[in-house]
């Protein structure tokens, strides 16, 4: 349990910051931490992740996930109002932050938007400056390592995971309401998925299925796959989204390296392992106990050890 006077700081509060490319497990360990020191409440800072929709597109950590843990800026603001700019991110999260603070629970900071965590942590931001190694909160930063290599290989297997649990039809649902009122949820346009499947939308729009369970866009996957062209472009679809996906975690492995090379002091966790033996088939060492022994041990472990340090400090 952790002390309300060990998080107060010098009159700064404390802040454990969560970094790492998208899938390497960033989520988990906020609620593995949050449940470790159990007054803890977390603020996400994926800038796609803040509006509510498309959550299935957006991988948002499903309510089960969330065992309990307090969520801020989680699917909280409307995507209809427009894209938030990290200025307005900053002062968002800056209130979440105090709002936590004034209740003495940990805070945990944590989502792939780099930029985003710059903006809300640097003590002078401006947006147009190179990256500030100066932070007006007291930080502890866990960069969650995993190798790209590894990283990139589990992409198609996610891909199919969030059609699997329903992305096809949340994207249909968002194309059908831009036709109608381009306007729509325009916060949430860049997410990767939407540009991706507009033009197989454009050639097949989706169709309502209505009754029970209602919703857009459901597709008969033989219908599709009986008609070679219509499912050329689906898997067109499929694979700009890997492509984007892979761009996105070369992108965000970057900008971690800028920040540590600007001066942020970043403790690495090496999640290689872990995430691989997740991957792995049960007959080359892989599956989920395993997987989940390492986990424990290299990244969950080695984190409760930093966050213990620097409470004390
Ligand atoms: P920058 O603003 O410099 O591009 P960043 O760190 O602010 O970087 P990222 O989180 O890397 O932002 O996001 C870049 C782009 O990747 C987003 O604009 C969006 O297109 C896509 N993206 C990011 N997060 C998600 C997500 N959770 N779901 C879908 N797409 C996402």
């Amino acid at each position: 349990m952790v002390s309300s006077s060990s998080l107060a700081g010098h009159g700064h509060p404390k802040v454990v910051v969560i970094m790492g490319a998208t899938g390497c497990g960033k989520s988990r360990l906020s609620i593995d931490l949050a449940s470790h020191f159990r007054s803890a409440e977390v603020i996400n800072s994926d800038k796609m992740q803040v509006y509510r929709g498309l959550d299935i597109t957006t991988n948002k950590i499903p309510w089960a996930d969330r065992r309990g843990v307090r969520h801020h800026l989680l699917g909280s603001l409307d995507p209809d109002d427009g894209e938030i700019t990290p200025l307005q991110f900053r002062s968002l999260g800056e209130d979440a932050i105090s709002d936590i603070a004034s209740r003495g629970n940990l805070i945990i900071l944590v989502g792939g938007s780099n930029s985003f965590i710059h903006a809300l942590l640097a003590d002078r931001f401006d947006p147009e400056a190179e990256a500030s190694p100066e932070l007006r909160y007291d930080c502890c930063v866990l960069w969650v390592h995993v190798s790209p290599t590894i990283l990139k290989k589990g992409v198609p297997e996610r891909v199919d995971g969030m059609l699997r649990m329903g992305a096809f039809d949340e994207l249909a649902e968002y194309y059908h309401l831009r036709r109608t009122d381009p306007g729509a949820r325009v916060g949430l346009r860049k997410a990767i998925g939407v540009l991706e499947f507009d033009r197989y939308f454009e050639k097949y729009p989706p169709t309502r299925v209505v009754g029970p369970g209602e919703a857009w866009g459901r597709e008969d996957a033989r219908e599709r796959q009986s008609d070679p062209v219509r499912e050329r472009a689906y898997q067109e679809a499929l694979l700009e989204i890997m492509k984007n996906a892979d761009h996105l975690i070369k992108g965000q492995v970057e900008k971690i390296r800028e920040l540590r090379k600007s001066g942020w002091v970043l403790h690495s966790l090496d999640a290689t392992q872990a995430v691989r033996l997740a991957m792995a088939p049960e007959e080359e060492g892989g599956g989920g106990g395993r997987s989940r022994e390492v986990w424990e041990k290299d990244v969950v472990g080695r984190s409760v050890g930093f966050v213990n340090q620097f409470l004390r400090e």
